[in-house]
């Protein structure tokens, strides 16, 4: 007999567990992206944006215990990915004003693969009839999507210009 098909309920738990492993990345990685910039305003920004990964750390730890499981990672590659790509670029380009527009860029990409897997998560917990878990997705989602369009701004003004 083969095993019984995995569920949406799988799918959920498994997509939660990349995502913590992917907050915890992130939560380690942005203090060095802020040690790393030359814009005042960009490492603001990084160093704010650490402060909500905290919560989103603690809000997907909510979610595992709605759903009654132990908070768990999976080595998320995507992430794994986009922290590598940010430190060639912290690497190669020390000492350059693009340097500034790299990690940006990194940073975006990060936000982009955040709100893609909360947008997700939302929607399979709604299916799932797990409406707490939804709300407490949606309130990271709303942080993210704010921290992306934060950076587009400071992309179009500061860092940009200093890459010039
Ligand atoms: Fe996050
Ligand atoms: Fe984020």
């Amino acid at each position: 007999m083969s095993k019984a098909p995995k569920k949406l309920e799988d799918l959920f738990h498994n997509t939660l567990k990349d995502v913590y492993f992917a907050e915890k990345k992130i939560l380690a990685t942005l203090p060095k992206m802020a040690k790393a910039v030359n814009s005042a305003e960009l490492k603001k920004a990084f160093e704010k944006h650490h402060g909500e990964t905290e919560g989103h750390v603690t809000r997907l730890e909510q979610v595992f215990d709605i759903i009654d499981k132990k908070p768990q990672t999976k080595t998320c590659d995507a992430i794994m990915g986009i922290v590598k790509e940010g430190e060639e670029i912290t690497d190669e380009y020390k000492g350059s004003p693009a340097l500034d527009a790299g990690l940006l860029a990194v940073a975006q990409a990060v936000e982009h693969y955040e709100i893609s897997r909360y947008g997700t998560l939302k929607t399979w917990a709604k299916e799932l009839g797990h409406s707490d878990a939804a709300k407490l997705l949606d309130a990271t989602l709303g942080e993210e999507k704010k921290t992306d369009a934060a950076l587009s701004a400071l992309a179009d003004t500061v860092v940009n210009q200093e890459a010039e």
